[in-house]
């Protein structure tokens, strides 16, 4: 075990899998999970405090100028945030916590936290994201279309990221993201007391 949990943050275009990989990554009992708020409404299927805490604008903006969020974006006309609570309580408890973000909020949270984890997850092409948009039903055709834009602003951050996975094969991308942590986990930044149990040395 590290001397603490990590955060790990996976971003990427709207329909590249981020939502469908983590929903996997639940399943392992490392990973711990943020959960966000944002003023979007529910999609078919989603839950209050499980897939989002949902909320209205007013409410959204009351927590945000309270300093409750650790970082917070607007994503297509809807505003998304981290609650600070979760994510101190889950760190020490030494999980890994993932925090599934757009690339806006993950520049912020890699500002104001050492050793945190970039993931960008994209999918095989274009064509294939706009497959996927399109097959997941959830949004208007002109939605769609604002999600594919925002899509291509989004790649032009890649670089800021550690670390990218495509997200050809589900499964695939998962135990990759699951590598990518247990190798993190072995930085010797990150076992300085088993270091000093070993070697000694303050
Ligand atoms: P995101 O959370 O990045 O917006 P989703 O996880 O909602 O994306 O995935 C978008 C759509 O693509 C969903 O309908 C999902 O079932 C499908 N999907 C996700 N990963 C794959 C994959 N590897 N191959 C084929 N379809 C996928
Ligand atoms: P969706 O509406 O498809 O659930 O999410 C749209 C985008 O908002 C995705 O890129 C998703 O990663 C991002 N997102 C979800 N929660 C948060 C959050 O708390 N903060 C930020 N900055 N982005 C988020």
């Amino acid at each position: 075990m590290s001397d603490e949990g990590m955060l790990i943050i996976i971003s990427g275009p709207s329909g590249s899998g981020k939502g469908t990989i983590v929903k996997k990554l639940r399943k392992i009992d490392d990973f711990a999970f943020s959960i966000s708020m944002t003023t979007r409404e529910p999609r078919f299927g989603e839950e209050h405090g499980v897939d989002y805490f949902f909320c209205d604008r007013n409410e959204f903006i009351k927590i945000r100028d309270q300093g409750g969020f650790l970082e917070h974006a607007q994503f297509c006309g809807n505003l998304y945030g981290t609650p600070k609570f979760y994510i101190d309580e889950q760190i020490k408890k030494e999980k890994f916590v993932v925090l599934e973000i757009d690339v806006n909020g993950a520049l912020q949270v890699k500002e104001k936290i050492d050793n945190c984890i970039l993931i960008f997850v994209i999918p095989p092409s274009i064509d294939e994201l706009k497959k996927r948009l399109v097959g997941r039903n959830t949004e208007t055709p002109q939605k769609i279309m604002d999600r594919l834009a925002r899509a291509k602003e989004e790649v032009k951050l890649i670089y800021g990221y550690d670390y990218i996975v495509v997200n050809d094969d589900v499964d695939t991308a998962v135990k990759k993201i699951n590598t990518i942590a247990k190798a993190e986990r072995l930085r010797p930044a990150r076992n300085k007391f088993m270091i000093k149990k070993i070697i000694g040395g303050d």
